[in-house]
């Protein structure tokens, strides 16, 4: 057997160990084909399959058609998740509107940023000056009813908070970056304008952005932007007006597959919320030594952020974590502490075997 980690990495992430095996099993000879899916032309029988498979097993996932009757699209693009901070606006923010943005984090922050280069972005909401420890109430996003879309983070990666119910803001398109909780729950997209996330957290390896677009906002774009960066122009090509990232659309199939052979959205969350509450619970049971980043009624699935009594003792933390192949703990740069990504392939054993750690490491130290 191969040695594996318990990976609690925030991205590139773990993926599931049945998909990895897959891939190896498959990759030197494709389903009989001779060569390997990274060898295949894009236009190819083996690579058309496998596209059309992601693109049926994400829509299942998501309770969404693949016919045109289907209420959004489904894009892959690349440039990573922050390459839609531009896009986002650089295809829906029509002249004479101003885009809504809630601040929860600085990925949030660096969204409005971008959308600021191009428009009119206004900042609706912000904890900011409480170091993004919390997210909004659902209805106090601060809806402009004017905007051309409200943006917003659902998952904050890098503080660990997370706004679950979906915000409210009447005929204004809802646009929102799950680059970190995608997959990780049921999701209702009748109630979004534009999804998007970068793969590399819940649905498979680098370099494939997944964007779900309502078809309406298909056409906003201007003209003059670049057929590659326009979701109508993608959509209209289903993603292949150039060459797409094939192998990780092909991974992100497999992990869809895997999701879906697991009981799909529904049954994630159950898994999700039952990681997440046994090592909430094992910071709020240690008489303080412990203590969470994110404001309790703002805690996130996905990402569980805590720091330690000091820094010299978050450091042997995640030193001697290591040494017990728990790895990829250390927070990151700007929160400091620690911080456990508990994505979909991050098993419910690999969370115990974290709270036993934290037990025994608290038991030394505290
Ligand atoms: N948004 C969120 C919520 C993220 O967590 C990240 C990456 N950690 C990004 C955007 C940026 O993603 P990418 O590196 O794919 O551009």
């Amino acid at each position: 057997m191969a040695h594996r980690v318990h990976n609690f990495g925030a991205g590139p992430a773990a993926l599931p160990l049945p998909v990895l095996e897959q891939v190896r099993d498959e990759l030197i000879d494709f389903r009989g084909a001779g060569l390997s899916i990274l060898e295949a032309s894009h236009r190819g029988a083996q690579y058309s399959a496998v596209h059309r498979e992601t693109t049926e097993a994400l829509a299942e996932l998501l309770g969404l058609g693949t016919g045109p009757d289907a209420s959004h699209a489904i894009v892959y693009m690349g440039g990573g998740a922050r390459t839609q901070f531009g896009l986002v606006p650089m295809n829906l923010l029509t002249p004479g509107r101003q885009a809504a943005y809630v601040v929860t984090g600085r990925w949030a922050e660096m969204a409005a940023a971008e959308a600021a280069k191009r428009g009119d972005a206004r900042v609706v909401w912000s904890s900011a000056e409480s170091g993004f420890d919390h997210v909004p109430a659902v209805d106090q996003v601060g809806c402009d009813p004017g905007a051309a879309y409200l943006h917003y983070t659902s998952n904050n990666t890098v503080v660990g908070t997370q706004l679950r119910e979906t915000p409210e803001c009447g005929a204004v398109p809802l646009v929102c970056d799950m680059s970190s909780d995608l997959l990780s729950r049921p999701l209702d997209l009748d109630r979004f304008g534009l999804v998007y996330a970068g793969a590399q957290k819940n649905l498979g390896p680098a370099g494939v952005t997944v964007v779900i677009v309502r078809k309406d906002l298909l056409e906003t774009a201007p003209g003059d932007l670049p057929d590659t960066l326009t979701y109508g122009k993608m959509a209209a090509k289903d993603s292949l007006l150039n060459t797409p990232p094939v192998f990780a659309i092909y991974l992100v199939g497999l992990v869809a597959r895997w999701l879906l052979d697991r009981g799909g959205l529904a049954a994630a969350a159950e898994r999700s919320e039952a990681k997440a509450l046994l090592l909430y619970r094992a910071i709020d049971d240690s008489g303080g030594f412990y203590r969470g980043h994110a404001r309790a009624s703002s805690r996130s699935w996905m990402n569980v952020t805590f720091r330690l009594p000091d820094e010299r003792l978050e450091a042997r933390f995640v030193e001697e974590a290591a040494a017990a192949d728990l790895v990829g703990l250390k927070g990151h740069r700007s929160v400091g502490g620690i911080r456990a990504s508990i994505y979909n392939a991050v098993d419910l054993g690999s969370v115990e075997r974290l709270v036993q750690f934290m037990m025994e490491f608290r038991a030394r130290h505290g």
